[in-house]
């Protein structure tokens, strides 16, 4: 981070700054633990601690200055700073914080892929620029904030993920970030509890615009059911990504799939590129032709384009391709929605393989949509030429009812170890299998377990 003066934050947060002496800001945190002589610390209250407890001990610990909600009486009146959110502090402070650099900012929403399309974009623009990306999980009304106090002078581009599961959040988000590049991935249905519709959710995604300059290009999937129409008649120039689309900037053509990379050629407006991407899934090839279009925008060469994606690695629990045994496993562990299930048992469809198994456990977060999307994900499997459907957790009976007699063996379990049993006792040589489920099912415990059996 660059150093910001105690008067400058007080005037950022509203504060008479005359208040203040001059002192420097060189960190500013959340957490009590992180707190030094430069800290600027922001009192948050949290589901278990609020953080208001802490401060006489930050202060004591020599922080410069606390950002409060409730004022605390022993305290140095000239380290303190009250406002009336302290969460509203954060994103206001980001924002004053950003708004000191002038470098391309991209920011990036959608359904599913958001992860996955900010590191691909960050291997592309990581080319030329020194590029800051979001870290980990944050891309909240926390995370983005910390991820803005991150930047310093040496960095010349940086791409800022954004969650939201309700509506106004990326509004504040984009309001924060002010991206002079947008990135919509796609449309899907994580969240639908929330936004009552998949048209609330493109709504809820396109808030992504009140942050940008009507100048700024927005980069869509076209492919999307939901996104062309949603862009039309906005201000901002649209880029559209696609496989199948009409009227593309940025096409992937002449696909093909081999066991763990995509090769395909991008059209860029006319222009062809060859890309091997090292990431199966026809999700990943949008993915990058959003990546790639991304760099274009912002002059990097096509060909520093390419080598971007050829470098990309696919990070956490993110579909990872595992050779064990004579067997191969695709860990999908991370995260699961409708959109993201259905991507994944294409992956396995299109894997060289004697067998396809698919082990899927419940989707989080779905509402009263939960059980249709379980339906239709069993269908899908079935579909998708999968041999054996192992469904793991209460939701996940639904995949079994949805696949309908098209699967061969498809079986319901309650408990993980009798799955991984099940599971173990059948595993042939030439066999590919898909763990699939939401983050809370803990699925990599029953791929640990698998693993333990295939070695021993
Ligand atoms: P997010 O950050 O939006 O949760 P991720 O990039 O972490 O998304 O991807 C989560 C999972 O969704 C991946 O493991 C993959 O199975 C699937 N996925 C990634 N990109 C896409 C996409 N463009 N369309 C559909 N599914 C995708």
């Amino acid at each position: 981070m660059n150093s910001m003066t105690l008067t400058e934050v007080a005037s950022a947060l509203g504060a008479d700054p005359s208040g203040y002496p001059e002192r420097e800001i060189t960190n500013v945190t959340l957490d009590s633990r992180e707190v030094n002589d430069g800290s600027l610390f922001i009192a948050v209250k949290g589901d278990r601690f609020d953080a208001h407890d802490f401060v006489p001990d930050v202060l004591a610990k020599g922080a410069a200055a606390a950002v409060c909600e409730k004022r605390i009486e022993d305290a140095e009146q000239d380290r303190m700073i009250y406002v009336p959110d302290t969460r509203r502090a954060l994103l206001a402070l980001a924002k004053h914080y950003r708004a000191g650099f002038d470098i391309p900012v991209v920011g990036l929403t959608g359904s599913v892929g958001k992860t996955t399309t900010k590191e691909m974009v960050a291997a592309v623009l990581s080319q030329k620029y020194r590029t800051l990306a979001t870290q980990g999980n944050f891309n909240n009304e926390i995370g983005l904030p910390k991820m803005c106090f991150k930047l310093d002078s040496s960095y010349e581009a940086a791409v800022f993920e954004m969650g939201m599961s309700g509506f106004g959040e990326i509004s504040r988000l984009t309001d924060v970030a002010r991206p002079t590049i947008g990135i919509i991935t796609n449309i899907g249905v994580s969240h639908i509890e929330m936004l009552g519709s998949r048209e609330g959710i493109l709504k809820a995604k396109m808030e992504i615009l009140e942050g940008m300059s009507p100048s700024a290009p927005l980069i869509i999937n076209g492919d999307n059911d939901l996104l062309p129409k949603g862009v039309e008649g906005i201000a901002n120039p649209v880029v559209v990504c696609g496989i199948s689309c009409p009227h593309a900037d940025c096409r992937a053509e002449s696909i093909r799939q081999s066991q763990d990379s995509m090769s395909f050629v991008i059209n860029y407006r006319g222009s062809r590129y060859p890309v091997e991407l090292p990431a199966v899934g026809m999700h990943n090839v949008y993915n990058a032709c959003i990546a790639f279009a991304c760099g274009m925008l912002l002059n990097v060469s096509p060909e520093q384009a390419v080598k971007g994606l050829s470098e990309y690695v696919p990070t956490g629990m993110r579909q990872k391709i595992v050779r064990r045994g004579g067997i191969t496993v695709i860990e999908d562990c991370y995260n699961a929605s409708p959109d993201s299930i259905k991507a994944s048992l294409r992956v396995l469809r299109d894997l060289d393989c004697k067998r396809r198994i698919a082990v899927l456990g419940d989707m989080k977060e779905l509402g009263s949509y939960s059980r249709t999307a379980h339906l239709e994900c069993g269908a899908a499997a079935a579909e998708n030429g999968v041999d054996v459907l192992l469904a793991y957790g209460p939701e996940a009976k639904a995949y079994v009812e949805g696949a309908e007699g098209g699967i061969p063996t498809a079986l319901h379990f309650d408990d993980k170890r009798e799955l991984v049993m099940k599971l173990c006792s059948m595993l042939q040589e030439g066999d590919a299998v898909l763990f699939k489920a939401s983050r809370a099912m803990k699925l990599e415990e029953a791929i640990e377990s698998v693993y333990d059996v295939i070695a021993g």
